[in-house]
């Protein structure tokens, strides 16, 4: 195991009518930015919820914040941050809403010209306002983690900052139920891909994060197809688990001390900020192939991928290369069962298009993918290619 520090600041409040906590939760005498999406909690009784509860704080509200937010929306809360004197923000949503927030926060409190330097230039982030969520939507994590993702002129970028971890979150899973089906899916499979990222690696004899991960990715297999069962998916229990699962999928836990693999995020970015194509649905897509271009060496992922087949599929084939074909399709299988694609021509995208995609990971810097920093222009290309 190489070395860490582990510290999760986020307070995590987690449970049906939870809601009102974020009345204790925030300062008194603070002067919140309520920051919301395109609407829907206001068709599912969470804004009124969260209205409730600041009933006693000063309160100004931000909304529009789109899926894959964009540096055009959310410069616009500079002005009411400025003219409210605004020090506390609050993201009512998915991850989007989230994220945007937390660019936001870093944003208000930046020193340089151009708060976008922090994603072209990775310029650091030194203070950032405070901010609390109240997460709809289980699937980045970012309720819990210091990451955002934020696009500009089809740019779709990540930044980072334990200062922009949230001070809280509350975890809700009544106010899944109004996710349609489409939602639930992409949130389950962007859950579990985070988790293979941080997982399907190299083996470092990470233990506890091994069998922690394996566990998530279990609950995940168990509990994602039931949330898009007419039957079940109604069952806070289900939901419950499928939230609990996507949030600790992503707060740090799993990947302390083992290493990282990233690429299939990268990767997909690129597909989402080309063509629109939803977040989880670029990384169905992606992920088998960068399983199948990494899976000989021992060094790679052949190791970590042999487990995966033997505590997560429960595959007991004597033949390594049996069993880690088995492994992949059943991945694959998982995904078709969760109603998301598995290849590039399923969202109408043909090797034409492969070039172009791969000019953009060159334009923003993602040339060394992988927990080796091996996924080169070119492996990226047999990514690509292989996922045709
Ligand atoms: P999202 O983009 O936040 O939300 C997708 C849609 O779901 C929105 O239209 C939203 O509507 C709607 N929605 C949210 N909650 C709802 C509810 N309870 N009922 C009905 N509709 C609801 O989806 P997401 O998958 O959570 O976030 C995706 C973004 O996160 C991407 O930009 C991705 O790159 C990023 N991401 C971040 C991290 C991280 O660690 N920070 C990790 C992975 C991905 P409204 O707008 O109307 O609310
Ligand atoms: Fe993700």
């Amino acid at each position: 195991m190489l070395n860490f520090t582990f510290h999760s600041p986020t307070k995590i409040h987690f449970g049906e009518d939870q809601i009102r906590v974020i009345a204790d939760e925030i300062p008194a005498d603070a002067k919140v930015l309520l920051v919301y999406g395109g609407g829907s909690i206001k068709h599912n009784g969470v804004y009124e919820q969260v209205v409730g509860a600041l009933a006693d704080h000063t309160w100004f509200e931000f909304s529009g914040i789109e899926p894959n937010p964009t540096y055009d929306t959310l410069i616009k809360a500079q002005d009411i941050i400025k003219q409210h004197g605004i020090n506390y923000l609050l993201a009512v949503g998915g991850g989007s809403v989230v994220d945007g927030a937390k660019f936001i926060a870093a944003a208000a409190l930046f020193e340089g010209d151009d708060p976008w330097d922090i994603l072209i230039k990775r310029a650091p982030i030194k203070q950032a306002l405070p901010l609390g969520a109240v997460l709809t939507l289980p699937a980045t994590g970012s309720e819990s983690n210091g990451n955002s993702v934020v696009t500009r002129d089809g740019n779709k970028l990540p930044f980072a900052s334990t200062l922009l971890r949230p001070q809280f979150a509350v975890l809700d899973p009544k106010v899944t139920l109004s996710l349609s089906d489409r939602q639930i899916s992409n949130g389950v499979v962007d859950a579990f891909i985070h988790v293979i990222e941080q997982y399907l690696t190299y083996n470092v004899n990470g233990k506890v994060q091994d069998r922690f991960a394996e566990g998530l990715l279990q609950t995940l297999i168990e509990e994602g197809p039931k949330a898009l069962n007419a039957e079940t998916k109604n069952d806070l229990a289900i939901r419950g688990n499928i939230m609990w699962s996507a949030t600790m999928a992503l707060n740090g836990l799993i990947g302390l001390g083992v290493p990282q693999d990233w690429s299939t995020h990268m990767i997909g970015h690129e597909l989402t900020g080309a063509f629109g194509i939803d977040h989880a649905r670029t990384l169905s897509i992606i992920l088998p192939a960068v399983m199948k271009v990494k899976r000989a060496e021992k060094h790679e992922k052949h190791e970590k991928l042999v487990q995966f087949a033997e505590r997560v599929w429960h595959l007991t084939d004597s033949d390594e290369t049996i069993k880690i074909d088995k492994a992949i399709a059943l991945t694959e299988d998982f995904f078709k069962r969760m109603q998301v694609p598995t290849r590039l021509s399923e969202v109408e995208l043909t090797k034409d298009n492969i070039e172009g995609i791969l000019e953009r990971l060159q334009q923003h810097g993602m040339t060394a993918l992988g927990e080796h920093s091996n996924i080169t222009i070119d492996v990226s290309r047999k990514i690509l290619t292989l996922a045709l």
